[in-house]
């Protein structure tokens, strides 16, 4: 006995046309999508001299993100997953609420492969005239179809790998330089896996990304319950689904659902929303505009498929009335977790600190005891100026008896604080030298703080680092 073949040949998906509100409200986000996509980097922001003046900028070799008023640094990355774990749990809280929103209407496989669908139709027809030709013979008429679809959907490719690259580099520049053949081989490289990726899961994976390639349709179960709104196929109504007219003998007889497979035929994935919960589902609801358009046709109710939670349905086919639930146990967690996490977020932002020190001990020498006996310990001293202004810092020692400074480079004069300048949105690199008379070594060390302040705003910041006397050990 042969071995049953565990590949399955993918079923080409047609989807017809159809109009009602899931498809307005759909077009709607498409085109608010689409256009942020494409016009953000040409929005201008104005920081300053010498600033980058792109509202949104990932500037990688500064090591810099602009989001209009806000600039993070590296040391940031704890916002940016802190906006990570936020955006997950409203996610988490959508899903729990009304299922896969965001799969429906603003996931980017979504949104391309909807404007791709869109070429298509205009250019080869609608689902039966896109079938008819594609299972007829090779015609120039199908040729030439075929060529445009390709060519306009290599173009819209194109325009969004290029729209991509503009997020790391001033767009206007960016732009220019890349006509020009001037540009960074790696704004080549990444337009070019930009414009096939696109054209590749847009035009040709479609449904298959979501069906088989993304994780989310996996795991989303686990945030869906009876009260969750979905797309629904009322069956205690339907069935049993029969051809045919209504009429009052036939009614006796049949349900609502006439077995037309509008519903079928309009959805994307490709599949029948009468089978129930399906894990192709994106909740897209183009099944319900399509059933609705039947109903109306055929003199019945609209509604027989409809956004709608499992116990309520249970309940209506049981003829009660079932409330829509939105506080839930789980709807309640995540909004709790979410109030946290903004109220969180929103602190430390405003809190944000425009100055930051690190502090690094030489590997060696530990200490040298100098001619007054005292002893000298020799550290990299680094602070962030946030700020768009050159600004001085008052560096100042806490934890050492007689402590004071010089910069290496600038003699053995030394002072209680160190005034040091830092450039306009840089780090400032010195070598500093520290004095001082230990009197609480342990193990040849003590804590020595070096703070940092802004001497024009006032805002002051501290490093906690060492300082080594007889008996330090260099693995400090
Ligand atoms: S079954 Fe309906 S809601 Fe689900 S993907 Fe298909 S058209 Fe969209
Ligand atoms: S569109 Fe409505 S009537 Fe037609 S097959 Fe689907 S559920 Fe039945």
């Amino acid at each position: 006995m042969s071995e049953p073949s565990l590949y399955k040949d993918r079923v080409r998906v047609y989807p017809r046309a159809v109009r009602g509100p899931a498809r307005t409200f759909k077009w709607v986000v498409l085109a608010f999508c689409l256009t942020l996509y494409y016009a953000l980097p040409w929005v201008r922001w104005t920081r300053g001299p010498g600033q980058p003046s792109q509202a949104v900028l990932l500037d990688i070799g500064h090591e810099r993100f602009y989001f209009f008023d806000l600039e993070f640094w590296p040391q940031d990355i704890y916002y940016l997953t802190g906006a990570l774990i936020l955006g997950a749990v409203s996610l988490f809280l959508v899903t729990s609420l009304v299922g896969r929103a965001w799969c429906a209407y603003a996931c980017p496989q979504t949104v391309w492969t909807d404007l791709f669908m869109l070429i298509e139709r205009i250019v080869q027809g609608d689902r039966n005239e896109r079938m008819r030709r594609d299972q007829g013979k090779t015609t120039l008429d199908k040729v030439w179809r075929k060529v445009v679809t390709h060519v306009a959907w290599l173009g819209i490719a194109f325009w969004t790998g290029g729209a991509w690259i503009m997020y790391y580099a001033d767009a206007p520049t960016v732009t220019r330089d890349f006509w020009q053949g001037n540009a960074a081989s790696q704004a080549y490289i990444f337009t070019f896996l930009f414009t096939a990726s696109t054209y590749v899961l847009a035009g040709w994976a479609r449904e298959q990304v979501c069906t088989y390639m993304c994780p989310w349709p996996r795991f989303q179960a686990s945030m869906l319950d009876e009260h969750s709104l979905i797309v629904t196929y009322e069956g205690w109504r339907g069935e049993p689904r029969g051809h045919g007219k209504r009429t009052p003998e036939v009614v006796r007889k049949l349900g609502d659902c006439i077995d037309c497979r509008a519903c079928v035929n309009v959805c994307p994935t490709g599949i029948d929303i009468r089978d129930g919960i399906q894990l192709e589902c994106i909740n897209c609801g183009l099944c319900i505009d399509a059933c609705n358009e039947i109903m109306v046709k055929t003199g019945q109710p609209k509604w027989l498929v409809r956004w709608d939670t499992l116990a309520h349905q249970q309940a209506r086919a049981a003829g009660k009335h079932d409330p829509f639930h939105l506080l839930r146990p789980r709807t309640l967690i995540y909004v709790t977790a979410l109030v946290i996490g903004f109220v969180i977020m929103g602190v430390a932002m405003a809190n944000r600190a425009q100055i930051d020190i690190a502090v690094q001990h030489d590997r060696a020498p530990l200490f040298v005891t100098v001619r007054d006996g005292s002893l000298r310990n020799g550290y990299t001293v680094k602070i962030s100026n946030k700020t768009h202004e050159a600004t001085d810092f008052a560096i100042g020692l806490k934890g050492l008896d007689g402590a004071a400074m010089a910069v290496a480079e600038e003699g053995e004069g030394r002072m209680p604080v160190l005034t040091l300048t830092v450039e306009p949105d840089s780090v400032g690199t010195y070598r500093v030298l520290v004095f001082g008379r230990p009197t609480k070594l342990i193990d040849g060390a003590q804590d020595l703080i070096f703070s940092a302040r802004n001497t024009r705003s006032g805002e002051t910041t501290s490093y906690t680092s060492v300082f080594m006397g007889p008996g330090a050990r260099a693995s400090r």
